[in-house]
């Protein structure tokens, strides 16, 4: 729901907005656009356009192009709040985001209830092409658990930290090293991947830190993973410590960001640009607290640095599908500013944009909706409009008018929309009156007044139509 309801507020429902035809080809101002000129014969093409958020080629390290994405959602976002996942709604979740192509699910540790051990194994039978991974504490007895249910990987998590050792599990580096390689040596000998993370990293000892990586690397971990467990780490620090990490191991490397300060998918995208290889994600960023990195904000960020390649990966216009479905189960709206499916993602308002949107798209987009299966809006019935928007909605009408009548329309529409915002319909009924008026001869551009008394006509027929009827 929009919660603005001012004068200048953009309609919430896409029917009080011109939808903007997907398959009309970029116009260059112009050449092909509104403009009266005579038209050159050889008409140019426009050129492909250099792509700035791309990856240099100096960044040798960069995986902003290769990377996997770990869903937490079934694991991190039964964490949120509101969260309360049945087994029912588990599976549809893991089928959803299996349908949309992440590369790893990662679930809820089998010990901490008996229903969520039964909920990793019935996933697990699902066959889904997405690798199942559970999230469990660096203990012998949650390894013994996870490895029956069946998963293809454990991902092992243990606290590091000076608060996490000094007011949680109360352990020192040597126990937590010792007892690292013995759970790694474990899983890896029941055939299947293992991940080993630290929690609250970024909080830790660097040389602890450091340490206990490089021991786990040489006993042959699949991943080891970093993670901002409260929220804290700005990219830099990121960038920093993923650059530090990829010089001393050889294995892959996972990062869990927190987003208490906002900086989740930055986070994750600097991650990436320093070597990481996988980042967790969860459906609109649930989880604890305010959640971590969103499944939808990373892949509009790593889209922008390269769509063919994130288009490749993933079923893009499931997005809205999973997120809906998921928002649906924890009791949340979509966030209105959420990248993609927030409901102005592809609305586009000031008169200047319009215009422009009308001409190339990518003149105010970066991402396509149409690759996400999403419509671009053009919204028209306010003060901030503009007379090609207005042509747009004209010619969409099948109404024949010229650029200086359209013109005078548009004037009379702001007019109106300085007192309050006009309906679609409102916008719809003007042009088709001025139109007609034109058409009969009642009306010429700049009749204010003859247009004023066509309007209250018009006015009066629908009252009395709707007093009839
Ligand atoms: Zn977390």
């Amino acid at each position: 729901m929009c919660p603005c309801q001012n004068g200048d507020s953009i309609p919430n429902d896409p029917s009080q907005m011109v939808p903007v035809d997907l398959s009309e080809k970029p116009k260059v101002n112009g050449i092909n656009g509104h403009s009266n000129h005579a038209q050159p014969s050889a008409q140019p093409q426009p050129q492909p356009r250099h792509n700035p958020y791309a990856p240099r080629a100096s960044d040798f390290l960069n995986n902003v192009s290769n990377f996997k994405i770990i869903e937490s959602t079934l694991r991190e976002g039964e964490q949120f709040a509101n969260a309360f996942f049945d087994t029912k709604t588990k599976i549809a979740i893991a089928k959803a985001l299996d349908a949309f192509g992440v590369e790893y699910l990662e679930l809820t540790s089998p010990a901490a209830s008996e229903q969520s051990r039964l909920d990793c194994e019935a996933i697990c039978k699902l066959g889904l092409k997405s690798k199942i991974l559970t999230h469990i504490r660096c203990h012998m007895d949650d390894a013994r658990i996870a490895v029956e249910t069946g998963v293809d990987g454990v991902d092992v998590v243990i606290g590091t930290s000076s608060f996490l050792r000094e007011f949680s599990h109360g352990k020192d580096m040597a126990y937590i090293t010792k007892t690292a390689i013995e759970v790694i040596n474990f899983v890896k000998s029941k055939g299947i991947e293992v991940r080993f993370s630290t929690e609250d990293s970024f909080r830790s000892d660097l040389v602890d830190l450091l340490s206990i990586y490089q021991t786990v690397d040489k006993i042959g971990v699949n991943r080891v993973g970093i993670a901002d467990t409260v929220g804290c780490a700005n990219p830099r620090q990121v960038y920093d410590l993923i650059r530090t990490l990829r010089s001393v191991v050889s294995c892959d490397i996972e990062v869990h960001l927190h987003n208490d300060t906002g900086m989740a998918i930055a986070n994750a995208y600097c991650a990436l640009e320093a070597g990481a290889t996988h980042i967790d994600t969860s459906v609109l960023g649930i989880g604890e607290r305010v959640g971590i990195t969103p499944l939808g904000g990373l892949v509009a960020c790593l889209y922008a640095a390269n769509p063919e390649y994130v288009k490749s990966k993933y079923n893009l216009p499931m997005l809205r599908e999973i997120e809906n479905l998921v928002a649906e189960a924890v009791e949340v709206n979509v966030p209105f500013m959420n990248p993609i499916t927030g409901y102005c993602a592809f609305t586009h308002k000031a008169g200047i944009h319009a215009k422009a949107i009308l001409n190339n798209p990518s003149t105010y987009e970066i991402l396509k909706p149409e690759d996400f299966g999403l419509t671009r809006y053009v919204s028209i019935g306010h003060r901030l409009t503009g007379w090609n928007a207005v042509k747009s909605r004209v010619e969409q009408l099948g109404l024949k008018l010229t650029d200086e009548q359209v013109k005078d329309a548009t004037a009379k529409i702001k007019e109106l929309a300085d007192v309050r915002t006009q309906s679609m319909d409102d916008v719809d009924s003007l042009l088709r009156v001025y139109h007609s008026g034109i058409q009969s001869g009642e009306l010429e551009v700049g009749q204010r007044e003859a247009l004023d008394r066509l309007l209250r006509k018009h006015r009066e027929e629908r009252h009395t139509e709707g007093v009839t009827a």
